[in-house]
């Protein structure tokens, strides 16, 4: 990759937001899940987790390749994302209009924090509401009840975004260095990724200047049998 593209990658990743979670439980739409992928990459909540109990496959769609930048977690169960976020200590905030859910900006969204959205028809199952530290609604005025999924994702997100702005979240990055690489060289080289995939192999070192840093021996299993397809990004 370019240096100019690396550094671009490396500005985007000094931004990310390790401990801001948002949680997708059973949003089957693809232009909904497509949207919110979009909605975090935008402010850099970088863990998304979805929650499907049958077999979904994401798709690029309206996400404009904004989940080849984010991490990706998938649950089968809604216990799954929930003993998660427990267990990284997170609060968990399920959009969910109920007698005590709060106005969302009432939450103080730089703690660490998961934001759990329902279903597009039914909205969040009870399993959900129950774990719930908090419900968090956005106030509504007119004749529906309620916005659009990925509508909500959006305000609620950006409000977060606002607060850690304010409280200096963004001026240090974050996210680890494991994490960096990974995206590095998953965006950076996405054939050669592939061919990681395809062969078993662990993925390089990327350095400063975004090139691959890899011994012999790797560059020998990339090109075994695999000539024709040896472009380098
Ligand atoms: N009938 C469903 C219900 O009662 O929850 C409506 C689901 S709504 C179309 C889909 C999801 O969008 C909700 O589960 C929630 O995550 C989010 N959402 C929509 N409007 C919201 C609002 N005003 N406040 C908070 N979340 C909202």
């Amino acid at each position: 990759m370019t240096p100019e593209r690396y550094h671009r990658i490396r500005q985007m990743l000094a931004l990310r937001q390790p401990d801001l979670a948002v949680c997708l439980e059973k949003v089957h739409k693809p232009h909904n899940v497509a949207a919110m992928m979009r909605n975090c990459d935008a402010v850099g909540a970088h863990h998304l987790h979805v929650i499907w109990n049958t077999r979904h496959e994401i798709r690029s769609g309206t996400s404009v390749g904004s989940q080849n930048w984010l991490k990706l977690h998938t649950h089968h169960t809604t216990q799954s994302a929930i003993d998660t976020f427990k267990r990284q200590k997170m609060q968990i905030l399920v959009t969910h209009l109920s007698d005590s859910a709060v106005d969302f900006r009432q939450i103080d969204y730089c703690r660490p924090t998961a934001i759990l959205f329902g279903q597009e028809k039914y909205g969040a199952t009870e399993e959900a509401r129950q774990a719930a530290d908090q419900h968090i609604v956005i106030p509504m005025q007119g004749m529906v009840q309620s916005l659009n999924v990925s509508v909500a994702g959006a305000l609620i997100l950006y409000e977060a975004q606002r607060q850690r702005q304010q409280a200096g979240l963004y001026k240090v990055p974050r996210l680890d260095e494991q994490e960096c690489q990974r995206i590095l060289f998953e965006g950076g080289y996405p054939r050669l990724k592939t061919l990681c995939r395809i062969k078993g192999l662990d993925y390089p070192q990327i350095d400063e200047q975004g090139q691959i840093s890899a011994p012999q021996s790797w560059w020998q299993r990339m090109r075994e049998n695999h000539a024709s397809s040896m472009k380098v990004n």
